[in-house]
C-alpha cells in the first residue's frame, strides 16, 4: 500500500486545527459522497476522506501518525482500529443531515457502519443545492427555489387503500415493514435493513390500490418555496425546513427539506471569515506622499486614507463595509493596496521624475 498523506487528502496544513479539520472533511465529504458524485473514483475518494478524517479527527491517532508516519500508524493500527469509536452519524447532524435516514439516499448507511442508530420522527429526506451569488450572500435577500416532493394523496388521504378495500399483509416483507440487504464496501461487510418500498414499512397493504397514487398514499408536486436569506450566508451552509420534506404516509406527516447553499465567487470581492477583502491599484506617488483615494466596496464607493510612506501590500481596514447582519453587528472591508503606475509619461514628466529620483536616490 502506498503512504498517504492524511494532511494532503483533507487539504488541509500539518498544523491545521480540529476546526479547519472539520470544516475541509464537511466539504470533501459533501463532494465525493458516491450516491451524489458519479465520477469511477468517488466512492475510493470517499473512503479516502473518511479514513484521514477519522485519524486527524482523534488526537491520539493524529499523534501516532504525526510521530510515526503513515506505514508504522498502519502497522500499529489496523482500518478497523481506526474507524472504531468514531461516530460519523455527529458530524452529519451538525450539518443537518440525520444519517438514520433511509430516504435520504445521498447519506446512506452503508457508508457509516459504526454509527450510533437514532431514529427521528421527522426526517430530512429532500435536498437540494441552491446557488446564491456573493452579493446575495453577503447582504440578505429572497430567493425562490422550485423542487418537486411527494405530497398526501387527496383521493384516499394518504391511505393508499381505494375506496372500501381489505388490508393485507405485504408480500415483498412478509409484514415486517423492512428488508434486509447486504453490500461490500472494501474492507467492510455491511449489511443494512431498510424500509420496505411497497409497504413503506407499514407491513401491510391495500388489497385495492388507491387509483390516483398506485397505492402509495402521495403523489407528486411541484413545489415552489420562496426563501429569506440572511445576510452573511456562506458556502456550504445549510438551512433545514420542517415540513417541506416529502409526505410519509406511515407517520403522516411531512419530512424535512434541506438546502444547501452554494455561494459564487466575485471577480473584485473575496470573503475571508467574516471580512470582505479587496486588491485595489493606487496611483504610486500616494504611497510616498499619502492621500485620499476612492474605492470600491459591496456597499458602494468609500474613501480611504493612504499615510505617507505606506508600503504596497499594506491593509486599509473599512469599517461596517463587511457583512451587515444588524445595526449592532457589522463586519468590515478590507483593502489591500498596491501602486499604480501610468502606462506611458510626457517627455516634460520624465525630466521632473528624473529630478526627484536625482535628490532621493543621489545620481
Ligand atoms: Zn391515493
Ligand atoms: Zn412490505
Amino acid at each position: 500500500m502506498p503512504d498517504k498523506d492524511y494532511y494532503e487528502i483533507l487539504g488541509v496544513p500539518k498544523n491545521a486545527s480540529m476546526d479547519e479539520i472539520k470544516k475541509a472533511y464537511r466539504k470533501l465529504a459533501m463532494q465525493y459522497h458516491p450516491d451524489r458524485n458519479k465520477s469511477p473514483d468517488a466512492e475510493q475518494k470517499f473512503k479516502e476522506i473518511n479514513e484521514a478524517y477519522a485519524v486527524l479527527s482523534d488526537p491520539e491517532k493524529r499523534k501516532a501518525y504525526d510521530t510515526m508516519g503513515y506505514s508504522s500508524f498502519h502497522q500499529k493500527y489496523t482500518d478497523e482500529d481506526i474507524f472504531r469509536g468514531f461516530d460519523f452519524s455527529s458530524i452529519f447532524e451538525e450539518m443537518g443531515f440525520n444519517i438514520d435516514d433511509f430516504a435520504f439516499s445521498a447519506f446512506d448507511e452503508d457508508f457509516f457502519p459504526f454509527a450510533s442508530k437514532r431514529r427521528k420522527k421527522e426526517q430530512i429526506d429532500i435536498y437540494l443545492q441552491a446557488y446564491l451569488d456573493f452579493e446575495t450572500a453577503i447582504k440578505g435577500g429572497k430567493k425562490v427555489i422550485e423542487y418537486n416532493r411527494l405530497v398526501k394523496c387527496d383521493s384516499c388521504n394518504g391511505s393508499g387503500a381505494e375506496k372500501g378495500s381489505k388490508i393485507i399483509t405485504c408480500q415483498t416483507c412478509n409484514g415486517r415493514g423492512y428488508v434486509k440487504t447486504t453490500k461490500r464496501m472494501g474492507f467492510f461487510m455491511m449489511s443494512s435493513t431498510s424500509v420496505c418500498q411497497t409497504c413503506n414499512g407499514s407491513g401491510q397493504i391495500p388489497e385495492k390500490a388507491c387509483k390516483a397514487c398506485n397505492g402509495k398514499g402521495k403523489v407528486a408536486k411541484h413545489e415552489s418555496v420562496q426563501l429569506e436569506i440572511p445576510p452573511g450566508v456562506e458556502n456550504n451552509q445549510h438551512l433545514v425546513i420542517n415540513g417541506k420534506g416529502n409526505y410519509s404516509s406511515q407517520r403522516d406527516t411531512y419530512g424535512k427539506l434541506l438546502i444547501e447553499f452554494i455561494v459564487s465567487e466575485h471577480k473584485k470581492f473575496k470573503r475571508i471569515e467574516d471580512n470582505i477583502y479587496s486588491v485595489e491599484y493606487v496611483p504610486f506617488t500616494l504611497f510616498m506622499i499619502g492621500g485620499k483615494h476612492t474605492v470600491e466596496t459591496l456597499w458602494g464607493k468609500a474613501q480611504i486614507e493612504i499615510p505617507p510612506n505606506t508600503k504596497p501590500g499594506k491593509r486599509i481596514v473599512i469599517k461596517n463595509h463587511g457583512i451587515r447582519k444588524s445595526l449592532f453587528n457589522s463586519t468590515d472591508h478590507v483593502v489591500e493596496i498596491y501602486p499604480k503606475f501610468p502606462d506611458n509619461i510626457k517627455e516634460s514628466e520624465k525630466k521632473v521624475l528624473q529630478e526627484l529620483h536625482k535628490k532621493l536616490f543621489g545620481d
